[in-house]
């Protein structure tokens, strides 16, 4: 039986709800955080991490078939067993979820499971292995997002999958469909390549990663179909079949219908909230036409003594946006002075190989606001460090405003990318320019040396290119 008084009740004990948890037992509050599932949430349990360790797995795989000759490593006929790299995931998801247990412990805070409803403006009420009420000055609603599939999927975890399925799933299939290329549909794309699937992905808009810098986007689609991923862009899913012996995929590109087949079909078009049942009417809480949280630039709810964070208050769903948020809302309620999140300081980052990262606005939104901009490139085929690594395909880009130089965004694509985003990300929270990249020191050999080429690029001053 919980119940009690605190002065902070976390909904959600994901990479929002957790973190926002600490942070707010760091500024001395009395904190309970209500979970139905793992602490650590989707992030940990079945998305970031899990799929993370999946993809270093494909990209070993890769590296060995494509670039094991060149370094004298004749690996032969590889013998994979993705099962292994399934264990692997799940284990490593299982030593994350016990590390947050004991972060909580650590922080002292009280770990409350059950599914938490709110009861009013300052109470959850909890059902589940600790049932009760729990009163608090403080609400802060975390509880995520799940799959979202179109009428007519039903998935069933054998021919038709979502990411949740994927991440407990064996068996590569001979062929697979994977419908829609945002980052999730493009991981799993690159996974199922390397182990040995034949791969068709379908996506509605007419690039791939709807969002990211057009030039990037046919970056990564050139480098799919170089590893034999068939990516049809502008092309809409209109039905599935399943069959004894696999699925029958109708989609329309313009005028033309055509159906594809293959084993398993991969359903990675969108998310929604778990908003429903949360108590949200009955207290008051506002939700958009799609059941996001409507959430002010504090996060705010529309009752004073509820935020909400994280996938539930809508896009980015990302889990380092989840945390931000969770650690401002925290902050917030302690009543510290603090910045509010900017939208366009968040970084995007996709893991397949090549890796693609952004931050800020694409050339094109930059042109829309600024007018003319500086825009500076740097091909990894001229980086010494990506030519003695044989990771050469890629680019850095970087948009400048044009009155200062002043970076507003960025857009890598390559070996590296997702780590080399953080340079850029600290750039425009310092609202540097391109000269200020240029007078910063980068080591060398290192793919970071393409940031500051990029920079000098903008500045019409290249050195290496
Ligand atoms: C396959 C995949 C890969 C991904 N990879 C990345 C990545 O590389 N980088 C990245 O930034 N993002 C990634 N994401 C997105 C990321 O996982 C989410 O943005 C992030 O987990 C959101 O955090 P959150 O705290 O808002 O919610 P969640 O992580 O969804 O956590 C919400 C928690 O609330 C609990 N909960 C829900 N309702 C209740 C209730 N009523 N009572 C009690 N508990 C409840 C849930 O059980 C869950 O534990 C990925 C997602 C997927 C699916």
């Amino acid at each position: 039986m919980a119940a009690g008084r605190f002065d902070l009740v976390v909904v959600g004990a994901g990479p929002g709800g957790y973190v926002g948890a600490i942070r707010a037992a760091q500024l001395g509050q009395r904190v309970a955080v209500v979970e139905q599932d793992r602490p650590g949430g989707v992030c940990l349990n079945w998305g970031c991490i899990p799929s993370k360790a999946l993809l270093t797995g494909a990209e070993l795989v890769e590296t060995l078939r494509a670039h094991g000759p060149t370094f004298g490593v004749e690996a032969g006929e590889l013998r994979l067993d993705y099962g292994k790299a399934i264990d692997h995931s799940r284990k490593v998801a299982d030593r994350l979820c016990k590390g947050v247990q004991s972060l909580f412990k650590k922080n002292r805070i009280t770990l409350v499971r059950g599914r938490g409803r709110l009861a009013g403006p300052t109470s959850v009420a909890v059902t589940g292995p600790d049932e009760g009420v729990l009163e608090a000055a403080n609400v802060v609603l975390a509880t995520g997002s799940t799959e979202w599939t179109p009428p007519g999927i039903e998935v069933d975890g054998r021919r038709v999958l979502t990411s949740r399925e994927a991440l407990e799933s064996k068996a590569i299939p001979g062929s697979l469909i994977v419908i829609g290329a945002g980052a999730v549909g493009v991981e799993f794309a690159y996974v199922y390549a390397c182990y040995g699937a034949r791969v068709t992905m379908i996506e509605m808009a007419d690039q791939m990663l709807p969002g990211a810098d057009p030039e990037a986007a046919q970056a990564l689609e050139r480098e799919f179909r170089r590893k034999k991923i068939a990516v049809r862009t502008g092309t809409r899913f209109e039905e599935l079949k399943v069959e004894s012996d696999g699925v029958r995929v109708r989609v329309r590109a313009g005028e033309q219908e055509e159906e594809l087949r293959a084993d398993q079909v991969l359903v990675a078009i969108g998310r929604r909230p778990l908003s429903a049942d949360l108590g949200l009417e009955t207290v008051g809480v506002a939700t958009d036409g799609k059941g996001f949280v409507q959430v002010g630039p504090r996060l705010e709810t529309s009752v004073p003594t509820v935020r909400a964070i994280g996938d539930l208050a809508g896009a980015p769903l990302l889990a380092h946006k989840a945390s931000e948020e969770g650690v401002a809302a925290a902050e917030w309620i302690a009543g510290l002075e603090r910045p509010a999140l900017d939208p366009l300081r968040i970084p995007a980052c996709i893991y397949a190989q090549p890796q693609v990262a952004w931050i800020g606005l694409t050339e094109a939104q930059a042109k829309e606001r600024y007018g003319e901009v500086r825009v500076g490139r740097f091909p990894f085929t001229a980086s010494g460090k990506a030519v003695a690594s044989a990771h050469t395909a890629g680019f850095a880009k970087i948009v400048a405003e044009p009155r200062f130089g002043q970076i507003v965004g960025a857009h890598l694509v390559g070996h590296g990318a997702t780590e080399l985003i953080a340079e850029l990300a600290l750039a425009m929270t310092l609202e540097a320019t391109t000269t200020e990249i240029a007078h910063t020191s980068h080591a060398h050999p290192t793919l970071s040396e393409a940031i500051l080429e990029a920079s000098l690029a903008a500045e019409g001053r290249s050195l290496n290119f």
